[in-house]
């Protein structure tokens, strides 16, 4: 491996030598070619992010994950607590994904995707650059005694990152609460929502700690994805990586100096750029998001010296070690069966899902009543709808035998928007059509002639056999 100083494994990147204090990350800035598409990419998921509580599908908003009200709604589709092992299976799906796109990716999705970081490095990093200047000017200024200037740059700068912060929370609630009943909050007085206008303030507290104090550590000691690394990557992986091979041994070279070592000048830029503080010349770190910050600063160094780029680049230690290239591994193939396998399961489910969702039970203590009068026989049932749509639902339950008649002893006629319906009736029968003890029955729930749902149970009668 690459020239590595011994103690790197055994010290945090953010905290000083002893171990005692936080070691402030000044990162410096690059706007490199990948710089400037990462800039694109967190502008559209920042668009994304802020947009989808607001946006209507079927009368519901693109993305509501309401874990109080246990409702959840993909694309104007909702989803309610008995549609739940849909919502685990979706989330296994996502986890098998994440885990398979690391394998093969790495971290890049914490580097490019991740609100975390689209929100420090693009909001509140390019804020404060834009007020206190660059990292030298920062890391001045945080050094020099308290002046007038000094006030005056770091209390707009945490003005505006209170306000930015307070904007998050307003869309994270929107999330979660709903759009609708974030504006009833905003709009309408204290005292009728005084749990929500709280909730408002304590995220705004929490986001602006995290983006103005916390930063990086979220990454690096906080979310458990970085750890997982260490499970998932294996030397096929594609990361951000140096290419020791081409690089070492290091060489410092000065102007019009030919390098006679390896292609690293050891000039650092690397690691001034990187926002966790580590030297990516190290190998692979926890604390590496995948930022691409590191490749823009190395490329632009070889560009210079007139060397090719990406010494720092997406590379395997398969293709650094031993110049193969990609290969799907067996954990590759192991991980994509798994993940084909639950995606069709969950499409299946999601196509036999039914807009309202019926369950019935013979009513207890009952078993089936002779109508000698008529020469019928019939069996009490209780049945339960969930209505799982978004609007009020008008039904009729249809049995699939025609010589079945049914006489409803409770029925509302509709099932309200996120609600359920108790019916309560007789399916009555022929004596003279009973061939068995136990017959199963089917029936239709129909909704403005459409069937809606379909359920079964059995009837139980004498036979005539
Ligand atoms: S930026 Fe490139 S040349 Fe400079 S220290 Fe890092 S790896 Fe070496
Ligand atoms: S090592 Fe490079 S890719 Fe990793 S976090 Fe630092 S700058 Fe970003």
């Amino acid at each position: 491996m690459s020239q590595t100083p011994a103690h790197f494994r055994d010290q945090v990147s953010t905290l000083t030598d002893d171990g005692l204090k936080r070691k402030w990350i000044y990162p410096k800035i690059i706007k490199g070619k990948l710089y400037r598409y990462r800039s694109a990419v967190s502008y559209f998921f920042l668009l994304l992010l802020f947009s989808a509580p607001f946006i209507k599908l079927n009368g519901e908003q693109l993305i509501l994950l309401n874990v109080l009200e246990r409702k959840f709604v993909f694309f104007g589709i909702i989803f309610w607590p008995q549609d739940f092992y849909l919502f685990v299976l979706a989330l296994l799906i996502f986890i098998v994904f994440i885990v398979l796109f690391t394998v093969i990716f790495g971290r890049v999705f914490c580097g490019w995707a991740c609100p975390q970081t689209i929100f420090l490095e693009m909001v509140f990093r390019k804020i404060e650059n834009l007020i206190e200047g660059d990292h030298n000017q920062q890391r001045k200024l945080d050094a020099a005694p308290l002046t007038f200037n000094k006030f005056f740059k770091k209390s707009l700068k945490h003005a505006l990152f209170f306000c930015i912060s307070f904007l998050i929370s307003n869309v994270f609630l929107a999330y979660v609460i709903g759009s609708d009943k974030l504006v009833e909050i905003v709009t309408e007085p204290i005292k009728g929502h005084l749990s929500g206008f709280i909730a408002i303030w304590v995220f705004s507290l929490i986001f602006y700690l995290v983006f103005s104090r916390v930063r990086e550590l979220v990454c690096t000691v906080v979310c458990p994805y970085g750890r997982l690394q260490g499970v998932l990557l294996d030397n096929q992986s594609i990361i951000v990586a140096y290419d020791y091979e081409r690089g070492e041994p290091r060489n410092k070279v000065n102007k019009g100096q030919e390098n006679q070592g390896g292609d690293c000048i050891d000039c650092k830029l690397c690691v001034q750029v990187c926002p966790t503080g580590i030297d990516i010349r190290n190998g692979t770190q926890l604390e590496c998001v995948n930022c691409t910050a590191c490749i823009d600063a190395c490329d632009m160094v070889m560009e210079k010296i007139n060397r090719p780029s990406r010494l720092i680049g997406f590379k395997s230690e398969a293709e650094i070690k031993d110049k193969t290239s990609f290969k799907i591994s067996k954990k590759i193939y192991g991980y994509s069966a798994v993940l084909l396998i639950l995606i069709a399961i969950l499409s299946f489910l999601l196509i036999k899902r039914t807009d309202v969702q019926t369950t019935i039970l013979r009513a207890s203590g009952t078993l089936y009543q002779l109508r000698d009068k008529d020469q019928t026989v019939s069996n009490l049932y209780t049945a339960e709808m969930v209505n799982k749509t978004n609007k009020t639902v008008d039904f009729v339950i249809v049995p699939d035998d025609k010589d079945a008649k049914i006489q409803y002893i409770q029925k509302p006629d509709s099932i309200a928007y996120g609600g359920s319906a108790k019916v309560t009736f007789f399916i009555i029968m022929p004596q003279k059509n009973i061939k068995q003890y136990k017959t199963k029955i089917g029936f239709k729930l129909l909704s403005n002639n459409k069937v809606v749902d379909r359920f079964e149970t059995t009837f139980i009668a004498p036979s005539n056999n």
